[in-house]
């Protein structure tokens, strides 16, 4: 296309989408080109992988129906792959379904066997490194409770204090202890494999302890030349006091509510949720709040007015994206999930406080001293917001001017422009921003007509309106967000520059 061509992708369904990010998981109820395009439709930004459940053909499936989709729909969507991380499972078993009785002696041992209901084998190897005599050890996310009474190297004699039915495969949790054991064990060097095979936009970490843990997994990848971003789930007591450490090395975070409720006392999730998105806001690193947000639709086609409420509540905070797990992946009423969803994420961006955000994420930026990005990003919003600017638009190549100023929450519309599709998925888990792909732009001025054109023919503005554009000059150096112009429409075509 020529530089000043004006035609734009900007499929109608994006101007109903909610500011809020929607992450769905891809599963069975969902997983083919159809049924993607219709997540697409309902408000889906990121398509999530978890590499725990399924195989690599049927992820590599995904991964391939989730791009045709996006290529096919002129849209941007992220692919999001979660690790299974250093997680601890109860071996294989006799039988699909053995009954553990309240009261009973149960053996964790450490050479694999097939589990009775006398014992059974935990991988990968070191639990018995993590935990104490009376340490509480839950199977199947607290579906039975053990206590701990003698610890040796081979074995852990446990008590029985709350019975029930324990099934292959299923998480040993120590809650509030560290664990010692290598993030790398053999299903996450699989899973590893996975993504340096594939085409992924963020991978999520499971059971991160600290920055190290970030590194070492990015090194990891670095090697064979993959530089997705790195989304930090949050799940352990040890997360929780690294907060700060995990937040500086990671590119973004995930509240992974399921595990994090198991492993501290749940009533402290809300106030732990909170804090995550806070510091999130803060430093500018997009924050997902996941995890039973619209658990009941997996199998009714409404949402609970809890669920309502938790939606509501999290996006009011400050969340950049929500996630849904099951109720896409398996559930009943995916669309109509994400529709509710969507919904619900609107009526709460009504009553974000805008200026209230934008005034915690300038007080943390100012503490990195004067930088010119960050002060342009910030007074774009401001400027759009004073001006009453039908839009801001932020030429980008690599997504990071678009995805700074998003940092701000500015209440205007932020539209990306950006040259390549690629870059606009890396944009998916950032509040706000809709990026619609332009042709690549050599010329200051021929981009603000491309803004100016762009906000007139899909009628986010009309002649007489302002728009707010926002550039980093030179073009295509990520990082240099250094230019503010307020546009009065129509921006006319110089043939000068
Ligand atoms: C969680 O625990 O909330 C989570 C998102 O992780 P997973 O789906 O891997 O359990």
């Amino acid at each position: 296309m020529a530089d000043t061509d004006s035609s734009y992708l900007l499929p109608p369904f994006l101007k109903r989408r909610a500011r809020t990010r929607i992450v769905c998981t891809i599963g069975p109820a969902t997983g083919t080109l159809p049924r993607i395009k219709r997540l697409i439709r309902a408000g889906m930004s990121v398509g999530r992988l978890n590499l725990s459940h399924g195989n690599s053909d049927e992820h590599h499936s995904y991964v391939a129906i989730l791009r045709q989709a996006a290529e096919e729909m002129g849209v941007a969507v992220g692919i999001l792959a979660d690790l299974p991380g250093p997680k601890y499972r109860v071996g294989e078993m006799e039988q699909p379904e053995i009954t553990l009785s309240t009261g009973q002696h149960f053996v964790l041992q450490r050479d694999p066997c097939d589990g009775n209901a006398a014992r059974a084998s935990v991988w990968p190897l070191g639990l018995h490194n993590d935990i104490k005599k009376a340490s509480l050890v839950l199977i199947d996310e607290g579906s039975i409770e053990l206590r701990v009474e003698d610890i040796d190297e081979e074995e852990i004699h446990c008590r029985v204090t709350m019975g029930g039915v324990m099934k292959p495969n299923k998480a040993v949790t120590a809650p509030g202890n560290t664990t010692t054991v290598n993030y790398f064990t053999p299903e996450t060097i699989e899973a590893l494999a996975f993504v340096e095979s594939s085409d992924i936009d963020f991978v999520g970490l499971s059971y991160i302890r600290d920055g190290g843990d970030v590194d070492r997994v990015r090194k990891y990848l670095a090697k064979s030349g993959k530089t997705p971003q790195l989304v930090a789930k949050i799940e352990i007591q040890q997360a929780v006091d690294n907060l700060a450490d995990i937040l500086d090395h990671s590119d973004a975070v995930m509240v992974a509510r399921g595990d994090l409720g198991v492993e501290l006392p749940f009533e402290r999730v809300p106030s732990v949720q909170k804090r995550i998105i806070r510091m999130a806001n803060e430093i500018g690193k997009p924050v997902i709040t996941a995890t039973q947000m619209m658990e009941s639709m997996v199998e009714h086609p409404s949402p609970t007015r809890a669920e309502v409420t938790d939606v509501y509540n999290a996006v009011r905070d400050g969340t950049d994206a929500i996630m849904l797990s099951a109720e896409t992946s398996v559930g009943k009423f995916p669309y109509r999930t994400v529709q509710a969803m969507t919904r619900i994420a609107k009526r709460a961006e009504r009553f974000i406080e805008y200026p209230m955000l934008a005034e915690r994420r300038r007080k943390v930026a100012a503490k990195g001293g004067p930088a010119v990005d960050d002060s342009i990003a910030d007074s774009a919003g401001v400027v759009a917001g004073s001006l009453k600017a039908k839009a801001i638009v932020a030429f980008t190549e690599s997504g990071g001017t678009a995805g700074r100023v998003a940092t701000y929450r500015p209440s205007t519309p932020l539209f990306a422009l950006i040259p390549d599709i690629g870059a606009g998925a890396k944009l998916a888990l950032r509040w706000g921003v809709i990026p619609v792909v332009v042709p690549a732009h050599s010329n200051i001025q021929h981009m603000f007509t491309a803004g100016s054109d762009l906000a007139l023919e899909t009628k986010i503005a009309k002649e007489g309106d302002v728009i707010v554009a926002v550039v980093g000059m030179p073009i295509g150096v990520p990082g240099t967000t250094n230019l503010l112009r307020v546009i009065t429409l129509p921006e006319p075509i110089s043939h000068n520059q």
